[in-house]
């Protein structure tokens, strides 16, 4: 490990362009360490430190972008998550006009959490340690992405399924993919109602490789039980619909299903879900279990 490339924090960008300047290069198959600040940047210290003060062009930083000399577009990027290191100490964010329920609060408010591998502590209450990465993704095809907004190229797709272990899958729009990360989670619900999770540093070590010549429309994340398709569109409703329908012309073309009856085994065997609900774009997760599709590819 002690030849893995690093790419520093302050290498970061604020949205995935389709012409980004790479921060370093690596070749496929490589380990890489990607160091990344919280998701606010950094910039509450203390509780008196709010939402509403931030300089919000400093939020939302990922790091990279990294080249993957190899990688072709129509390629699909193959990113393991092999070990997440943070730092001991997350913060949590919500206040008026916030998240699902906007209404609900009429000032801002800050929580800072200590954080350890044993859990993360809020208030009184202990909660499961279950580090996630929020943002992560490539270069897009045409338009230019803001990183707090996800689409076909990943971005802040918010999936806690994202953790040590799990194998995205992101399809490759341009040459090199320019890969960039950050926004970690040492714990977050499906839905992240309130706006915000545990955010903090991190450095996230991941293998990067390939599949030459084929890729999925949308980012699908595998863990050692299922295969997850991340839909990321303007409505919720837009997000499960589209991902009902990756999850039934995926069950049609591998299994060589009429589409009827992939449209019955989606029905029978894939769980919808939701994985965040408080950005740009919200993002939905049809569930295909492996007892039934034992590759996605
Ligand atoms: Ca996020």
């Amino acid at each position: 490990m002690t030849n893995m490339k690093t790419v520093s924090a302050e290498r970061h960008i604020y949205a995935f362009a389709p012409d980004m300047a790479p921060a370093g290069a690596i070749m496929c198959g490589e380990l890489v360490r990607f160091e990344a600040h919280d998701a606010l940047g950094g910039q509450i210290r203390s509780e008196s430190d709010v939402l509403a003060g931030l300089d919000f062009n400093r939020v939302n930083p990922a790091t990279g972008p990294l080249e993957i000399k190899g990688a072709r577009r129509g390629d699909t990027l193959v990113v393991s998550v092999k070990e997440l290191e943070l730092a001991d100490r997350g913060v949590t964010v919500t206040g008026p006009g916030l998240g699902v329920l906007p209404g609900l609060l009429g000032e801002h408010v800050t929580r800072i959490l200590p954080v350890r591998s044993e859990g993360v502590r809020f208030n009184d209450i202990w909660l499961p340690y279950r580090p996630m990465i929020g943002v992560i993704g490539v270069a897009p095809e045409k338009d230019g992405y803001p990183t707090g907004t996800a689409h076909r190229h990943g971005g802040n797709m918010d999936t806690k399924e994202i953790g040590i272990g799990s194998i995205l899958y992101l399809p490759v729009f341009q040459d090199g993919a320019m890969l960039a990360m950050g926004d970690v989670h040492a714990v977050m619900g499906d839905g992240e109602v309130c706006v915000s999770a545990c955010e903090v540093a991190a450095k996230i070590t991941v293998a990067v490789d390939r599949i030459p010549g084929r890729c999925r429309e949308w980012p699908i994340v595998e863990t050692s039980s299922s295969w997850h398709i991340l839909v990321s569109l303007p409505t919720i409703e837009e997000a499960l619909a589209e991902a009902t329908h990756q999850a039934v012309r995926i069950l049609e073309e591998a299994l060589e299903l009429a589409t009827e009856d992939a449209y019955m085994l989606t029905s029978l065997a894939v769980d919808l879900g939701i994985s965040q609900l408080v950005d740009p774009n919200k993002t939905a997760k049809a569930s295909i279990p492996k007892t039934i599709l034992p590759s996605a590819f």
